[in-house]
């Protein structure tokens, strides 16, 4: 059959879950194309179809796809790569129905491994990017050397880099061994190489770099080179 079921369609765009949904479209409070729909199992064409709820339009957002991936080390962070370098376009193509448009929010330097957002929904993945939306990452860094106070000091109170000033919004100490410190750094933007030049700005270059969480999104016990389609309650903490 065609379209797709309104109860649905409400749910996936965030209104309410389904069977709350089901009693709004009882209430007589959703509206299809300019008529009130009481009966349950309407189908319409998310594309198309306006449809409203109190009055109110909702914006529909069919088939939304979010996808987190594990980036294995030096693997690109792209969809494709014209020189044939292992890319984590690999990874979603073996998963991903074909035609369905992700893309990828943000990068990671090749040697970088961890966690890497995917999704169709290109205005979220633009505005997940945007400077100015204040989504944390955290990362855990393998530094060369043990990190003192003084260094980790500055990381938070800011450092000059060559495009400007950066800094952490907190780090922790993890572990110290064999002369290599683990650090877990917060921090909310995404500036090319970021992490391993603020490192090096304070004297200890990174070895190793994983990132392991954005906002509520985290990688968990997730196994590089697999993805895991994100849960309603992830999502929604994404929008
Ligand atoms: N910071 C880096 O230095 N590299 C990454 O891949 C991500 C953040």
């Amino acid at each position: 059959e065609d379209g797709v079921r309104l109860q649905k369609v409400l749910a996936q765009a965030g209104v309410a879950s389904r069977r709350a949904a089901e009693q709004l479209i009882d209430e007589g409070r959703v509206e299809v194309d300019g008529r009130i729909v009481t009966e349950q199992g309407v189908r319409v064409d998310p594309e198309v179809a306006v449809v409203r709820v109190d009055g109110t339009r909702v914006v529909i957002k069919a088939d939304l796809v979010h996808i987190a991936l594990n980036k294995p080390r030096g693997w690109q962070s792209t969809m494709s790569d014209d020189l044939g370098r292992p890319c984590i376009g690999d990874i979603v193509s073996e998963r991903v129905q074909a035609g369905q448009r992700l893309f990828h929010v943000g990068r990671l330097d090749a040697d970088t491994e961890g966690l890497i957002l995917l999704t169709n929904d290109g205005d979220l993945a633009h505005r997940l990017m945007h400077p100015s939306f204040e989504v944390s990452k955290t990362y855990l860094a393998t530094v060369q050397g043990v990190l003192d106070r003084d260094a980790g000091k500055k990381l938070r109170s800011g450092v000059e880099l060559d495009d400007g000033p950066a800094r952490v919004d907190s780090y922790a100490v993890l572990d110290v061994n064999e002369g290599k410190t683990l650090v877990k750094v917060v921090l909310h933007e995404g500036r090319k190489h970021i992490v391993r030049r603020l490192f090096d700005s304070v004297g200890f270059p990174v070895k190793r770099l994983v990132r392991t969480d954005i906002g509520a999104v985290a990688l968990g016990d997730q196994r590089p080179g697999t993805l895991r389609v994100l849960g309603r309650g992830e999502v929604g903490s994404l929008y």
